[in-house]
C-alpha cells in the first residue's frame, strides 16, 4: 500500500534524543529555544514560540489578542476543524466563509460578505500548503488582524515574504501529516513583541519568569508570579531537537515534493477529470499535500468509487480536509445547511489527496500515476 503520507526522519532525529535524555532536562529547555530561533530565522520572523500543537497555537495567539465573548472570527468553512474550535475555547463566535475551489483557500469576497462590526479577527488558512491571498483578504477586511493557520505552510511564501510573517501572527503544526514532524507539536510565529511576550506567558500557566530563568538563577526560594490565566501549552525538549533537525531538511523535503507534485502534474494533465492543484503567481507551495478536484460532470465515476478503486490498486487516497460547517457540532450549534457555503460543500464531495512525501520512491509515483490513468 502507498500510503497518503509518512513522516520521514532517520538516524540524525534518532541521535539528536540523546542530548535531552542524557541532561535529564526533558520539558521546554535549550532544544526548544534553539527551534525556535532556527524557525524563526527560516521564516523571516523576529519571534518564534514553540507550543504543543498548532491547536494549541492558535488558541494562544487568540487568547493573547483578547479574543473573547461577544467578538466574531471569520475562518474558512473548508478547514481542519481546529482552525474553527480555537474560536469557541474563547467563548466567541465562528463565522464561516466560503473557499474557492480553484485553491481551497477562503474566498476574499465572503469575507467581504461576512465582515461586521463585532469581526476581531480573520484566520486565514494556508490550505494543504498554498497561501492565502492575503492582499486579497486585507482589502476585503481593511483594518481586521489578519491570522494564518499556517499548520501546513511551513516554508511556503506569498510575494516573496514567507509564511508566518504574513498577518498579525502564525500558527504551524509539527503532526506526522505535516511537511516537517515532532509527533505532536506547533510553533506560533509573530513580529509584535508584546503579543510574543504575552503569548510565552500564556503558555506556561501565565508565569512570570520561565522555568529555565528559575532554575539559572542565584535564588532558590524563587517562584514566578502568575498575573494571568495560561495553559500549559510547553512543547517538550524531546520535541524540541527532533524539530531542530527536521527543519535542517524542511527545504530539501519541500524540493522534493515540489519535483513529485510537477511529476504528477505533467502526467495527470491528459486526465480532464482530475483538476491538480494550479499555484498563483507569486506563490511558492510547499506541497503539504497534493489535493486534486474530481470533475463530478467528467469522472469515469463518482469521487467515492475511485476512491475504493484506487485503494484495491494499493493506492490510498483520503478527501482533502472536511466542510466545517456540514459537521455534526457545527451544523446543530449554529443551525447551518450544507448549501450555505456551497464551495466548501463542493470541496468536501470532490477533493481528493493523492500520495505525496518524503519516503516514496519514483516507482511508487510511477504506481499512483499508473493506477490513476487506469481508471479513464
Ligand atoms: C493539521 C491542521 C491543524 C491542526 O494541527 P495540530 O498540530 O494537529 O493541532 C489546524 N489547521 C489545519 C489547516 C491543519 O491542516
Amino acid at each position: 500500500m502507498i500510503q497518503i503520507s509518512l513522516p520521514a526522519t532517520g538516524d540524525e532525529e534518532w541521535q539528536a534524543l540523546a542530548g535531552p535524555l542524557g541532561s535529564g532536562w526533558l520539558t521546554q529547555g535549550p532544544n526548544v529555544a534553539a527551534f525556535e530561533r532556527a524557525f524563526a530565522e527560516r521564516h523571516g520572523v523576529p519571534h518564534a514560540i514553540a507550543t504543543t500543537s498548532c491547536t494549541t497555537g492558535l488558541h494562544l495567539i487568540l487568547a493573547a489578542m483578547g479574543i473573547g465573548p461577544g467578538d466574531e472570527v471569520i475562518l474558512p468553512a473548508f478547514t481542519w476543524v481546529a482552525t474553527a474550535n480555537v474560536v469557541l475555547y474563547c467563548g466567541a463566535k465562528v463565522v464561516f466563509a466560503d473557499v474557492d475551489p480553484r485553491t481551497f483557500n477562503i474566498a476574499p469576497d465572503a469575507v467581504a460578505a461576512a465582515v461586521t462590526e463585532r469581526t476581531r479577527a480573520v484566520i486565514a488558512v494556508h490550505l494543504f500548503g498554498l497561501c492565502a491571498d492575503m492582499e486579497a483578504i486585507r482589502a476585503a477586511a481593511p483594518g481586521i488582524p489578519i491570522i494564518e493557520d499556517a499548520a501546513c505552510a511551513a516554508g511556503a511564501s506569498y510575494h516573496g515574504v514567507p509564511a508566518g510573517g504574513l498577518g498579525v501572527a502564525a500558527a504551524f503544526s509539527f503532526h506526522p501529516r505535516k511537511s516537517i514532524t515532532t509527533g505532536e507539536g506547533g510553533m506560533v510565529t509573530t513580529s509584535d513583541a508584546g503579543l510574543a511576550e504575552h503569548m510565552q506567558m500564556l503558555r506556561n500557566h501565565g508565569a512570570s519568569i520561565s522555568e529555565e530563568q528559575r532554575h539559572a538563577g542565584p535564588r532558590p526560594y524563587l517562584l514566578p508570579d502568575f498575573n494571568l490565566l495560561g495553559f500549559n501549552y510547553r512543547m517538550t525538549d524531546l520535541q524540541g531537537a527532533i524539530g531542530l533537525v527536521q527543519l535542517s531538511k524542511l527545504d530539501r523535503f519541500i524540493g522534493e515534493r515540489n519535483a513529485a507534485a510537477q511529476r504528477y502534474k505533467e502526467a495527470l494533465a491528459d486526465l480532464a477529470w482530475v483538476r491538480t492543484p494550479s499555484v498563483p503567481a507569486n506563490c511558492t507551495h510547499a506541497w503539504q499535500a497534493f489535493t486534486c478536484y474530481i470533475d463530478p460532470s467528467m469522472a469515469p465515476m463518482p469521487r467515492n468509487r475511485i476512491m475504493e478503486r484506487l485503494q484495491d490498486m494499493g493506492v490510498s487516497t483520503r478527501p482533502g480536509t472536511h466542510a466545517v460547517h456540514m459537521l455534526g457540532y457545527y451544523r446543530q450549534r449554529y443551525g447551518l445547511n450544507p448549501d450555505d457555503f456551497p464551495g466548501a460543500r463542493k470541496c468536501d464531495a470532490h477533493s481528493m489527496a493523492i500520495p505525496l512525501h518524503n519516503r516514496m520512491t519514483g516507482e511508487d509515483y510511477e504506481t499512483v500515476i499508473r493506477a490513476l490513468l487506469s481508471l479513464g
